[in-house]
């Protein structure tokens, strides 16, 4: 294809504020789908995606309009996967940025938008969702120019849903967004944009070209790999598979290699001809780092080898998580996994539980300290480790320095949530860097310690503020914290999967709450049960599970009843779905539950 009859876009929004259901709807326009095939939203196509309502893999969609090859590219949703989201933006030259006419300008918005900006992106505002009756087009107008400090006197007014304003969306991709550049007659240099494992072809890699061209049967080299392949397949997507015989400069599509390992091909590596390679890889290559770790087990210790087997299914998809052996006192055999988020964990433990049908114990999760062990005699320089399992924690006279690592949150709120937010913040140690208003909502960036968000803190944000703030993070860097690993005991035992590593200053609160949490989570036994948190051997909290009387069962349960009587429910299920500890029976439920913090 003509460089000058190409647009290459994405398309950046919050969500829910209609990414998904445009897209849907510009495939549906120029001809790729039926009606009926459009029930189902196309590009989010996991049955988890689906549920959540958010986008994960990235995906790329091949539409022709008036005698132009428009290639949309859906971007992950979520802070989790930013990376990924970057590198599909620089697969990219403009952008259509979705505003939900009733909502306005959100965290995720901006965050998306300033992205794109950084990719020098034409931003093609469009305000969808005109058809609601809360929908305030020239507010949001306003706000797109205020806030972002774009001109969207030319905005599209569109309701993806009820089909307006699908052809003038169109008609601005082809105005407004500039074609691609490239040579054609430079050697090959291809983005690895995405890459995915499909059990019919192996490895599949989405590419753009910025030069050269890509075709089957050629020898290719990834840059950063060190690998050499042969292509086999050259195509595209609209939104059906469709082969090619090859890509040229500018072009977005796929090409498959014999590639039977998703880690073989990283998001951000470059292709180039083995025969005539070129002398530079393209910029801003990343390895992706796990950020969060935590222990996966099998509820019944006989299931390991299916969650073995199981999680290296998984793992063949999605290069960005690990996982190592691990072995726990009381858990037995399993694995410490590492994920970029614990949205990410989330799904990986959803998939596990429900495509492979396993019942799983997470523990605590934890983010990387870095330690600075003392100097030993003999030694020359003093150690420096870095942790992700608290069970690893060393002997506390052993540490010189425990470091965090640090994020910067950008908040999203309306005036009236303001002082419950900030107040969430600075129990989590934030230190706030800004506030300031827009239109009535205001926008505060917070520093935090990762691991004061990596439990619940989005959960506690929404319902503080009933859904209407929104959030936004990045890392920062490490810095030096009064840390101090925090044991759980049940019945005088420690149950391991539910030590942390905790701030000293917020340490007794939390402990309380796990306490507290936990005297509700197990059920009664036919003896007393203590439970406590403890540093070191000292008890900072404690509560105790009074004994089941025999005879009464319908009247030991106080409190909140229907938990209970969920939990006795679930009890019903089975014993294989309890753990136990010495004699005590602990539920799967407990685990994470308990980590939720009050
Ligand atoms: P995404 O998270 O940005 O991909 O958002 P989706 O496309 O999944 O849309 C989120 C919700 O908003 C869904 O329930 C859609 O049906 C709904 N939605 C999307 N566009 C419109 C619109 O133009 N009008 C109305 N009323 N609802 C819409
Ligand atoms: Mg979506």
């Amino acid at each position: 294809t003509e460089l000058s009859r190409i647009r290459n876009f994405s398309i950046i929004a919050h969500i829910d504020h209609g990414k998904s259901t445009l897209a849907d709807r510009l495939i549906q326009r120029t001809g790729g789908l039926s009606e009926r095939e459009m029930s189902s939203q196309v590009l989010d196509n996991m049955d988890i995606e689906k549920e959540r309502g958010i986008t994960i893999k990235a995906q790329t969609v091949r539409l022709e309009w008036n005698g132009y090859t428009l290639n949309l590219m859906d971007t992950p949703g979520h802070v989790d996967f930013a990376y990924e989201v970057s590198r599909s933006l620089a697969a990219c030259e403009g952008a259509l940025l979705v505003v939900d006419a009733a909502q306005g300008v959100e965290a995720q918005t901006l965050a998306n938008v300033y992205q794109s900006i950084e990719h020098d992106h034409e931003i093609v505002p469009v305000i969808n969702k005109i058809d609601l009756p809360a929908a305030e087009p020239e507010k949001v107008r306003a706000e797109i120019e205020e806030i972002i400090g774009l001109d969207a006197s030319e905005a599209v007014l569109a309701s993806a849903k009820s089909g307006i304003g699908i052809d003038e969306v169109l008609d601005a991709i082809v105005a407004k967004i500039p074609p691609p550049k490239g040579d054609a007659a430079a050697p090959l240099k291809a983005m690895l944009v995405d890459s995915w494992y499909d059990p019919y072809l192996g490895v599949v890699i989405l590419v753009r070209v910025i030069d050269g061209t890509l075709k089957k049967g050629q020898q290719i080299k990834f840059m950063q790999a060190g690998t050499t392949h042969l292509i086999d397949r050259v195509g595209c997507f609209r939104p059906k598979i469709e082969q090619l015989t090859e890509l040229g400069p500018g072009e977005i599509g796929f090409i498959t290699a014999q590639i039977k390992d998703v880690a073989q091909a990283r998001v951000g590596d470059t292709l180039t001809d083995a025969r005539r390679p070129a002398d530079t890889p393209l910029p801003g290559f990343r390895e992706v780092q796990p950020v969060v770790f935590c222990g996966l087990f099998p509820t019944d210790a006989n299931d390991f080898e299916k969650l073995r087997e199981s999680i290296s299914k998984l793992r063949l998809n999605d290069a960005s998580f690990s996982f190592e052996m691990e072995t726990s006192a009381a858990l037995g055999f399993g694995f410490r996994c590492g994920f970029l988020g614990l949205l990410h964990l989330e799904i990986i433990q959803e998939r596990l539980t429900r495509e492979y049908d396993l019942d799983l114990i997470t523990t605590a999760p934890s983010v990387v300290y870095r330690l600075q062990l003392t100097r030993s005699a003999g030694e020359a320089e003093a150690r420096t480790i870095e942790l992700h399992n608290p069970a690893d924690m060393p002997d506390p006279n052993k540490i010189d320095t425990i470091e965090e690592p640090w994020i910067e949150a950008t908040i999203y709120v309306p005036d009236e949530y303001l002082g419950a937010i900030l107040k969430l913040c600075q129990d989590r140690r934030g230190i706030q860097k800004n506030l300031t208003y827009v239109g009535g909502r205001a926008q505060l960036t917070y520093e935090l310690p990762l691991n004061e968000v990596v439990f619940d803190f989005y959960d506690r944000l929404k319902s503080i503020s009933r859904g209407y703030a929104s959030f936004d993070y990045h890392q920062i860097g490490y810095r030096e914290g009064d840390l101090v690993k925090m044991s759980i005991l049940v019945n005088n035992e420690p149950v391991d999967a539910l030590s942390m590593i905790v701030h000293r200053g917020t340490a007794e609160t939390r402990g309380r709450g796990m306490c507290e949490r936990l005297k509700d989570l197990i059920p009664r036994h036919l003896f007393k049960i203590p439970i406590q948190a403890a540093i070191g051997g000292k008890v900072i909290a404690r509560e105790t599970i009074a004994a089941l009387r025999k005879d009464v069962t319908a009247k030991c349960y106080g409190g909140d009843i229907t938990r209970k009587r969920k939990l006795l429910e679930k009890q019903k299920e089975g014993k294989k779905r309890m753990r136990e500890y010495g004699s005590v029976q602990i539920p799967q439920e407990a685990f994470i539950a308990a980590l939720r913090m009050g």
